[in-house]
């Protein structure tokens, strides 16, 4: 028999669903999703399914392992794999129902010659020198004999809005897509999607903001929270004012205390920055965390709030915009260091 999870993720797919039609209602375009790194942390799988039941047709993941976990998703969801493939990911490439984003010469040769002419996406870097052909020597003629679906590019500064380079790449982006008048084009995540219509094409691949990111100025208020994580309490105790709690006693009691210890620690994801800083709730009630989280477990002062019970659970705040504020890591961080211990629920 397995034992209970003592720690768990509520995930609102709900939430998630909403947040894709906003994407979409914003871009006024095709949407699909990416959902890397297991869904950034949430369950591809489930992600793929809800979103199919928006209308979702497309959906992005690293690599072949990741498009093969996503092998019993609804059959007309299409699979793309952002880093392309290499000559040792071709069987799984050829067995696996998905397709590359061919982002080199190298790859574009190799799809040729290997691709039994399967249908492929294209990335083109238009300034951020990451993945992708370089635009300067771009010309049609380099795809000849692929069946390219959609041509990509990625914008390097699209979460500051009045940056320069945004307007830069989408130009050269246009002159691209232009030059192929038979794919669809792409060029915008979650927050590319807030910089308005001339970013979105004719499709948009948003990921953090399905999640309950909020990638820009004009996503606020409309973004609503997808992930809970919850743990359960292990222990209350009485902690006298002047006694400290946790590794290094960083937090020192000035009044008589009520502290109670949760089941969650930094290998859940729940990292050191939130010593002394985070928060969990208890009926609403907001309760401090106190001390140093540990890897395992985390102190948190229930002295003003209904008194849990072990046993209990409790909710950590999580949301991402003011954890990201609160911690200094990024809201994509936040979600894909959540750990392997924890439970999904979905709701
Ligand atoms: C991860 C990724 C996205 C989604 O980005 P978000 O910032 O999470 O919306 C879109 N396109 C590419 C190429 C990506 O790698």
């Amino acid at each position: 028999m397995t034992p209970p999870s003592p720690l768990r993720l509520r995930i609102d797919l709900g939430a998630l669903a909403a947040n894709w039609r906003w994407f979409r209602a914003r871009s006024g375009v095709d949407t699909g999703a990416a959902a890397k790194a297991d869904g950034y942390g949430l369950g591809a799988r489930a992600v793929a399914e809800r979103l199919h039941a928006e209308g979702c047709r497309s959906v992005y993941v690293s690599n072949w392992r990741e498009a093969q976990a996503l092998a019993c998703r609804p059959s007309d969801m299409r699979v793309r794999v952002l880093h392309g493939v290499d000559a040792a990911d071709l069987p799984a490439a050829l067995s696996v129902n998905a397709q590359p984003v061919l982002g080199s010469h190298e790859q574009i040769a190799l799809w040729r010659a290997h691709g039994g002419g399967r249908p492929c996406d294209i990335m083109i870097d238009t300034g951020m020198n990451r993945l992708g052909l370089d635009w300067r020597g771009f010309s049609a003629d380099l795809l000849s004999g692929l069946d390219v679906d959609i041509v990509h590019s990625h914008l390097a500064c699209a979460d500051e809005p009045a940056h320069p380079l945004n307007a830069v790449q989408r130009d050269r982006f246009a002159a691209i897509a232009a030059a192929l008048p038979g794919a669809r084009a792409a060029l915008a995540s979650s927050a590319g999607v807030c910089l308005g219509t001339d970013y979105a094409f004719s499709h948009v691949r948003p990921g953090i903001g399905l999640y309950g990111g909020v990638p820009g100025p004009a996503a606020a208020g409309h973004i609503r929270q997808v992930v809970y994580p919850e743990a359960r309490v292990l222990q209350l105790r009485d902690v006298p004012a002047g006694d400290s709690v946790g590794y290094g006693a960083t937090w020192t009691a000035r009044r008589d205390s009520r502290i109670a210890v949760l089941n969650v620690g930094y290998a859940d994801g729940y990292l050191r920055t939130f010593s002394n800083r985070g928060a969990a709730r208890v009926e609403g009630v907001a309760a401090p965390v106190v001390g140093r989280i540990s890897m395992d477990l985390v102190a948190i002062d229930v002295t003003d709030t209904p008194c849990p019970a072990a046993g209990d659970w409790v909710g950590l705040d999580y949301d991402l915009e003011t954890a990201a504020a609160q911690s200094g890591l990024s809201q994509y961080e936040l979600l894909t260091s959540l750990g392997a211990r924890y439970e999904r629920v979905y709701l």
